[in-house]
């Protein structure tokens, strides 16, 4: 499948090394443990998740009185999926009068992210605008404005440097006109100077709450998946600003790193609900997680 592709490089990374230690250890020792937890450092699964990840194996383990190696496979995959669980992932903004924002710092795929999204959503036959928010950078916009050509939705953009909140306040005058279904707006974020960020978002926060009460929100960060534990860091902070309702992680394929995703899900307790895997629009997926463990596993 295209996920199974898409995350091959973690994929060769984890499931060669976890195979050799199942086949090539003959008893379930401090030895094996310790390999195992090796290989799910590797991936970046973060030393907490591991942790917690490898005592639940060993409980389990030691409960069905599990002797052979060979056997710990599935029950490793299964404390992996239960580390992992988190209440249902909601896509309710794709079915209500919605405005969504993605946050995130440069380069990490967020004016990507918002095409693809975009993209998908018309496909789905909703009406879509997007806003480009991210008004700090002139590429930003131009790309915007290539994505949004692609996807075939209408843009709604100022010149560089304008403000964020006066571009989201045309683009819900413009989706009030034109009765648009989803607004997805490509915001900036410079963690650096958290002081300014905070108080952009507040002023985009008041932008929406006075001219658009009714819209269902939905506040997704960015983040580059290539950049392991950094990524983990860089949500918590976004967390510390913005009321995240989820996250997207991109270009897991290009990374063997790519169990930060079940990092990122099992400690911050907020769900991975995108992934990217590539550079086309359908490489934008929805992340499930027993369908991410099992294409990385099986
Ligand atoms: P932004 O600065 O956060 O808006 O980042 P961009 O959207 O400009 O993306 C930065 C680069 O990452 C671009 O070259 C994108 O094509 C690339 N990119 C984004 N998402 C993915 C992904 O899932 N996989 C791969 N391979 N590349 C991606």
């Amino acid at each position: 499948s295209r996920l199974v592709a898409g995350l091959s490089k973690t994929r060769d990374n984890i499931v060669a090394g976890i195979d050799s230690i199942f086949n090539g250890f003959s008893n379930i020792d401090d030895d094996f443990y310790e390999e195992l937890e090796e290989i799910l450092i590797m991936a970046d699964l973060g030393i907490n998740t591991t942790t917690s990840i490898i005592d639940n194996l060993k409980s389990k383990v030691k409960e069905l009185k599990i002797k052979e190696p060979k056997e710990c496979k599935d029950l490793l995959i299964q404390s992996i999926k239960e580390q992992m669980e988190i209440k249902e992932t909601a896509y309710e903004f794709e079915n209500r009068k919605s405005i969504v924002m993605l946050i995130g710092v440069n380069g990490v795929g967020k004016t990507t992210s918002v095409g693809k999204l975009a993209g998908q959503l018309k496909e789905q036959g909703k009406k879509v605008l997007v806003a480009a928010a991210d008004t700090f950078r002139a590429a930003a916009i131009e790309q915007l404005t290539e994505w949004s050509n692609r996807a075939g939705v209408e843009i709604i953009a100022q010149q560089e440097g304008s403000d964020p909140a006066a571009v989201i306040y045309d683009a819900i005058m413009a989706t009030k006109a034109r009765n648009a279904d989803v607004l997805i707006c490509d915001t900036a974020g410079r963690l650096h100077n958290k002081k300014n960020l905070m108080e952009e978002l507040k002023k985009i926060d008041r932008v929406i709450t006075r001219e658009y009460p009714d819209a269902y929100r939905e506040t997704l960060v960015v983040l580059d998946g290539t950049t392991g534990q950094n990524a983990l860091s860089q949500a918590k902070e976004f967390n510390e600003v913005a009321e995240i309702t989820g996250i997207i992680l991109t270009k897991l394929d290009g990374t063997a790193k790519g169990g930060i995703a079940i990092a990122i899900q099992s400690e911050l307790g907020i769900p991975v609900k995108y992934i990217g895997i590539g550079e086309h629009i359908e490489d934008l997926q929805k992340f499930n997680a027993e369908d991410f463990v099992n294409a990385l596993f099986n």
